[in-house]
């Protein structure tokens, strides 16, 4: 019977996260691709379809591209915040809206652009690529706010120069004080659990390990063995719509036990 051993196995995985869990006071979660996809977000590389498959992605999202053809990225961001549509968050987003009644402090530390977490109701997200929905001028980040949709071309700040997407694009360093405050979280949780990322691309790949060397427990939640696994202390190797679930719903048990 090895199914039976498979979901033994599973749940044995599971209870252990949920015991490591609720003895840390504080947990730090990085998200990445995975947990968007699973809402039917696509990622960068599988948006570009059509006419958008022509470009690369130097020329839909760096700074340099963006100033070479202002309204062909302008265009082409509409149209990424077009296929987000009505996104809604799954149930690996709602798990971890749940964590924060059974851990004290939790926090999300995302490389997704698309707000999924604050919609389903996460109360700390830090946004390490930025969002996709904010906007600010390009010279001097201004924020810009109402920017309307579907402009053939960005429209102009009060400073003269033009509003563009607060999003972090390829080249760009990842917002500072967004960063400092992932690798401090991480630094100070007992738990970080790495959900649907490969946490490969730095410098977000070494928050995890900021926490490692900290003494933090690694839990890896991921479809596939990645780079994180070699320092996990926990594999929860599946979709985070299923595993983060499984995870709140032993919570929810031993709490009604205690
Ligand atoms: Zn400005």
């Amino acid at each position: 019977m090895k199914h039976q051993d498979d979901l033994e196995g599973i749940q044995l995985t599971v209870d252990a996260a949920a015991k490591a869990l609720s003895e840390a006071k504080r947990v730090t979660v990085l998200t990445g691709a995975g947990v968007s996809k699973e809402s039917g977000i696509p990622t960068f590389r599988d948006a570009q379809t059509g006419i958008w498959a022509e470009f690369n992605p130097e020329e839909l999202a760096t700074p340099e591209g963006f100033l070479a053809n202002p309204p062909l990225v302008w265009k082409w961001y509409d149209f990424r915040r077009k296929l987000l549509g009505d996104a809604k968050p799954n149930p690996g987003h709602y798990a971890l809206v749940e964590l924060e009644k059974y851990v004290p402090k939790v926090t999300i530390v995302t490389q997704n652009i698309d707000g999924l977490h604050q919609k389903a109701g996460s109360s700390d997200v830090v946004e390490l690529h930025g969002s996709i929905t904010r906007f600010h001028c390009f010279d001097n980040q201004h924020e810009a706010k109402d920017v309307p949709y579907e402009l053939e071309e960005p429209p102009s700040c009060h400073c003269g120069s033009m509003i563009r997407p607060a999003v972090v694009w390829f080249g760009e360093a990842l917002p500072s004080k967004a960063f400092t405050r992932g690798v401090t979280e991480c630094e100070f949780s007992q738990v970080i659990l790495v959900v649907g990322t490969s946490a490969l691309v730095q410098p977000a790949a070494s928050l995890p390990m900021a926490g490692y060397n900290r003494g933090a427990k690694i839990i890896d939640v991921n479809p596939e063995t990645n780079p994180v696994t070699q320092i996990s202390f926990l594999s929860l190797m599946g979709p985070s719509g299923e595993m983060l679930p499984k995870v709140v719903a032993v919570l929810a048990k031993r709490k009604g036990q205690s």
